[in-house]
């Protein structure tokens, strides 16, 4: 029998997939924006309530630049990859990265409800990771077969785009093995989508024996709207602990009256300030990065204006290596 589909999934339905329709809502021009000729392989998706929090008529809107196609991703960078952080010879079985000791990720899904242009995993070749019953039965033997590992996250794409009965049996499953004592959740969903965040998915995620963290992720203030907020609210009564990590990004956050604004926003829905992360080099998406020297010198400002509690940790990955280097 066929249910009938719920809000967030009538949302996710309805959300943007075309430019023009973008540009549309939003009063612009496309004929005025240098945009990309082409994105099928890494299309615009923009749910309408993230869209509706963008400036009307503001071609530089820091949401709109987060999420827009433009020409700047044909430019060549040197150093910029397709696999930019090493995650594919982090593979230790399907689905399953195995970087750092102590915790291991699973690919859950390839699929986003928003596409970010930035993306360091744009190219990341999800259809060969896909956990079939099968894989995840392997990923899972992994998991239990090293006592070592204490923490899943679960990752992406979005987890949270699962639906509850499958992101349900993929959390119990992982519960159910004895040494894990943490499950962190990686996911943009609640910023993007907060309807997502239903009494069903929180149910799920307090029954859980395991601390839960849900990482999050929004890079601007402005993503952070009264529906954001109660589904903050919601996750934290349902003893989430909750974090953010954001990425530097030029033209978008890289002043620190927006972070400064970013950090207090977040504090003040419940949620940690965590990692502010120097753009992974994927290609396309070199247009976005913020000189390392200026990362510096705006974690200075920061510190200078908030307290330590307030500001994240700039942090860089580096295929390979043992950890996230920490530049401040
Ligand atoms: S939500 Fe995260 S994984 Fe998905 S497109 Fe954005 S940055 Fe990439």
């Amino acid at each position: 029998m066929n249910t009938l589909p719920t809000l967030w999934q009538r949302q996710l339905a309805e959300a943007f997939s075309s430019v023009e329709d973008l540009c549309r809502h939003l009063q612009l021009a496309p004929a005025s924006l240098p945009l990309l000729p082409h994105c099928k392989e890494f299309p615009l998706r923009v749910p309408r309530g993230f869209a509706d929090c963008m400036i009307k008529g503001d071609p530089n809107d820091p949401l709109l630049r987060q999420v827009l196609p433009l020409q700047d991703e044909l430019e060549h960078y040197p150093g910029y990859s397709l696999d930019p952080v090493g995650d594919l010879s982090a593979m230790a079985e399907t689905g399953v990265i195995h970087k750092y000791q102590g915790r291991v990720l699973l690919i859950c899904t390839g699929a986003c409800a928003i596409n970010c242009r930035y993306c360091f995993r744009r190219h990341f070749p999800y259809a060969d990771q896909q956990l079939s019953r099968q894989k995840l039965q392997q990923a899972l033997a992994y998991i239990a077969a090293r006592p070592e590992i204490k923490e899943v996250i679960l990752s992406g794409g979005d987890p949270l785009l699962l639906k509850d009965d499958k992101l349900a049996t993929l959390l119990e499953a992982v519960a159910d093995i004895p040494h894990i004592q943490r499950i962190r959740i990686h996911s943009r969903i609640p910023v993007v989508l907060p309807a997502r965040v239903t009494l069903e998915l929180l149910e799920t995620l307090a029954k859980l024996r395991q601390q839960i963290v849900l990482v999050l992720h929004a890079n601007h203030a402005n993503e952070l709207s009264a529906e954001v907020a109660s589904a903050c609210r919601n996750l934290k009564q349902h003893r989430v602990t909750l974090l953010n990590q954001s990425v530097l990004l030029k033209g978008i956050n890289d002043d620190s009256l927006t972070l400064r604004q970013l950090n207090e926003k977040l504090f003040s829905l419940g949620v940690l300030p965590y990692y502010l992360h120097c753009l992974d080099r994927a290609k396309g998406v070199g247009h976005f990065e913020v000189p390392e020297q200026q990362a510096l010198a705006l974690m200075q400002s920061l510190q200078e204006q908030l307290p330590g509690y307030l500001v994240p940790r700039l942090v860089k990955e580096q295929a390979g290596a043992a950890h996230k280097i920490r530049l401040a």
